[in-house]
């Protein structure tokens, strides 16, 4: 991981205050036997083979190991959730049989915070704070001359080092193809060059010049993604990789072009789509090829063989590039329902009940809406034909949602935007260039956060003014006051919910009474009448008969989408609520009013409660991973002192804050004894394993509950 980025960095740092970094010797058969070292095996290639050759390391007597915590290395964006979380990751596993040191960088905070983690290590090496300073600012310089020499000598990231390291570069193929065509390998550095990759660079070679992403200057990859919406906000590492491959399709500097991804990558299924398309529109061959520890290198040969015999088709009208091409030069679209220029129809993909608080407000400005179909197989089919692969679920099924929408009368899809670590901010670009392909013509709104205000606000204010047709402020803010409420009582009624489904005699009853609840809510046309229906609906839960029993608590934690989307987690909160014996109680408080009140409009309460958990999270997870992934950590920290029996933790395939919070949940359930089962959701999830995992993970908390009542 960070080796192959930052080692010149590093090196020089460490080396100015005088300690010697050993590396971990070089990928074997031996190491890779070694990423079972690895929690689960659920994260992607990169982070299983840190924890080889960390293992590696401490089996050969090392005591200390160096892994960087990179939250943002620009002051506009992040780094994948996993350079964040690897070093929290690796030592909850180690549970403290080796230190692990780790130095944090965080630009997205301006210089000073950043540098402070190195100060400390620093100093706890003996080295003065004035060494210190200048070690690190020989550390950067450092650090921009391997970058200058990857460009100025075309050299590949290992190439680079070697020179650094004044050894003979070394590589076979470097320079013998020359007059074959000029190829772009695309990838990162620990894919490309780490030998369980299978050296396939040196296959491109054979047939020509190979130009690498390190080998294109950084601000000329800067230039190139800053002409997509919100570029400069790509994944740090990702923007140099987008932004070279878009620089040496648009001006033509290679023949073909290739992706060489890992498995399960999160911010590449981001990234691929804009590489496709470029290639598509330069005529450029373009291959996407992802690997993992078991991929064959026959296969991976036999591929890049027939990539290199098609030839590049150079389209007659070559266009050049516009800001954000997608939504300027819309496909020529023969025409599909949704357009209608005069109408002003509004969908929105769901989550949970959320759309019905949505629309209702929409529907106060007098602004004509769809309703979110549910999820289901045939949204999920509409979505999956055009979704990357590695995409995360809830990607795949609101692209399923609006092309429902779009067939079936909107002609704007209302989506949040919010670039943060992990891929959601990304979702309504892509699904709109994805949607666009397939001849679609709409309005993508992307609504994002109005906060920081100084930064946000105008963009938001003029959004909002355009989603409600320019409806007045006075109308706007009674119009959201009603949507706040019935989402408020929606959440409340759904926690009631949980506790009666855990007492109530007759199995059902306040399903039924909560289902003619929503079709009330959604109906209600005023904000009275909406406290009037969860008035009645607390009377009725109230008049349910009970049993007397010991309901065991179950805690739902995880991706926020994935937990509130019922048909997605096969509706586990009912299924959990139909349990006999044991009974099961509920504990669910991640909800769309809770986020609201965490993020946008906080309440005492609301903020107190974020903190604690922050601070539960802290000695396992130090620094948020982005999405939910520290939450997660924080609510199942806090679980037993609270009373609870288990957790179950929800995510989607690939999120990779969730990831990286599965990955320390297993030591953490191990240390403070409370059971945790993970399901990692994917559109192959299958009731009946799901169910029998369930059942057997509930046994389990009786069997627990039962022991703990007799000793
Ligand atoms: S998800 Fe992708 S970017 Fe993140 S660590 Fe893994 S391979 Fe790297």
């Amino acid at each position: 991981m960070s080796y192959y980025y930052l080692y010149p960095f590093f090196k020089t740092f460490f080396d100015n205050i005088g300690v010697e970094l050993v590396l971990s010797q070089e990928t074997t058969k031996t190491i890779l036997n070694k990423m079972d070292f690895c929690p689960t095996d659920e994260p992607c290639v990169a982070v299983k083979l840190l924890f080889a050759h960390a293992k590696d390391l401490l089996d050969r007597g090392i005591e200390r190991v160096l892994v960087p915590c990179l939250v943002s290395l620009e002051p506009r964006n992040f780094c994948c959730p996993k350079f964040i979380g690897i070093p929290y990751m690796l030592k909850n596993a180690l549970q403290g049989t080796a230190e692990v040191i780790i130095p944090k960088i965080d630009r997205y905070r301006g210089r000073k915070e950043w540098q402070h983690s190195f100060l400390t290590i620093g100093s706890s090496f003996g080295a003065s704070h004035k060494q210190i300073i200048e070690a690190l600012q020989k550390a950067d310089q450092a650090q921009r001359e391997f970058e200058r020499l990857c460009v100025k000598q075309r050299l590949t990231t290992p190439e680079a080092y070697r020179l650094l390291q004044n050894r003979p570069v070394n590589s076979p193929h470097r320079t013998t193809a020359n007059g074959g065509p000029v190829v772009g390998v695309i990838g990162h550095p620990y894919i490309l060059y780490d030998n369980f990759c299978l050296d396939l660079l040196a296959h491109f070679r054979e047939y020509g010049q190979v130009i690498t992403a390190e080998m294109v200057p950084s601000a000329a990859a800067r230039r190139e993604v800053a002409t997509l919406l919100e570029g400069e906000r790509l994944w740090s590492f990702e923007a140099q990789i987008l932004g070279a491959a878009l620089h040496l399709l648009r001006h033509r500097k290679v023949d073909k072009l290739a992706l060489l991804g890992s498995f399960e990558c999160g911010p590449e299924s981001i990234i691929e789509k804009y590489m496709e398309e470029e290639a598509e529109r330069q005529g450029i061959p373009f291959l996407l090829l992802t690997v993992d520890e078991h991929t064959g290198e026959a296969g991976l040969v036999t591929r890049i063989e027939a990539f290199m015999d098609v030839q590049a088709i150079v389209p007659d009208n070559i266009q050049t590039h516009h800001r954000d091409h997608i939504s300027n030069d819309t496909a020529q679209a023969n025409f599909l329902p949704g357009s209608r220029e005069e109408e002003f129809v509004i969908g929105m993909p769901g989550m949970g009940h959320l759309d019905v608080a949505i629309r209702s407000a929409l529907a106060e400005c007098g602004v004509k809406t769809i309703k979110t179909p549910h999820a289901s197989k045939e949204i999920l089919e509409l979505g999956r034909v055009l979704a990357p692969e590695f995409v995360c679920l809830p990607f795949t099924i609101t692209l399923g949602q609006m092309r429902w929408l779009l067939e079936n009368g909107a002609n704007k899809i209302l989506m949040v935007g919010g670039k943060g670590k992990c891929r959601l901010g990304w979702y309504a670009q892509i699904q709109e260039q994805l949607l666009r392909r397939l001849g679609y013509d709409f309005e993508m709104i992307i609504i994002d956060s109005p906060l920081p205000l100084k930064e946000r606000w105008a963009q938001f204010r003029s959004t909002l003014k355009h989603t409600t047709r320019q409806s007045s402020w006075l109308n706007i803010l009674k119009a959201l006051y009603f949507g706040y409420h019935k989402m408020a009582a929606i959440d409340r009624a759904e926690r009631l919910v949980h506790r009666i489904r855990a007492f109530e005699e007759k199995r059902g009853t306040i399903d039924r009474y909560f289902n003619q609840f929503i079709r009330k809510i959604e109906r209600a046309s005023s904000t009275a009448s909406v406290w009037k229906l969860w008035e009645d609906f607390q009377e009725q839960a109230a008049a349910i008969p009970t049993i007397d029993t010991d309901p065991v608590r179950v805690r739902i934690v995880g991706e926020i989408w994935v937990v509130l989307e019922a048909y997605v987690n096969l509706h586990l909160e009912e299924m959990l609520g139909k349990s006999t014996d044991p009974r099961v109680w509920v504990d669910r408080e991640i909800s769309a009013t809770n986020w609201f009140h965490q993020h946008l409009f906080p309440t005492k309460e609301a903020m107190q409660r974020k903190e604690a958990i922050n601070r539960a999270s802290k000695p396992y997870l130090e620094t948020d991973v982005g999405g939910h992934g520290h939450i997660s950590v924080g609510l199942t920290a806090l679980a037993k002192e609270e009373g609870i029996d288990g957790v179950i933790h929800l995510m989607p395939f690939t999120c990779m804050p969730e990831i990286v919070a599965q990955n320390i949940l297993v030591q953490l359930s191990n240390k403070l004894d409370i059971p945790v089962l993970t399901f990692i959701i994917t559109d192959q999830t299958g009731e009946a394993g799901f169910e029998t995992r369930v059942e057997a993970f509930l046994d389990i908390l009786k069997e627990r509950r039962f022991t703990t009542h007799t000793h």
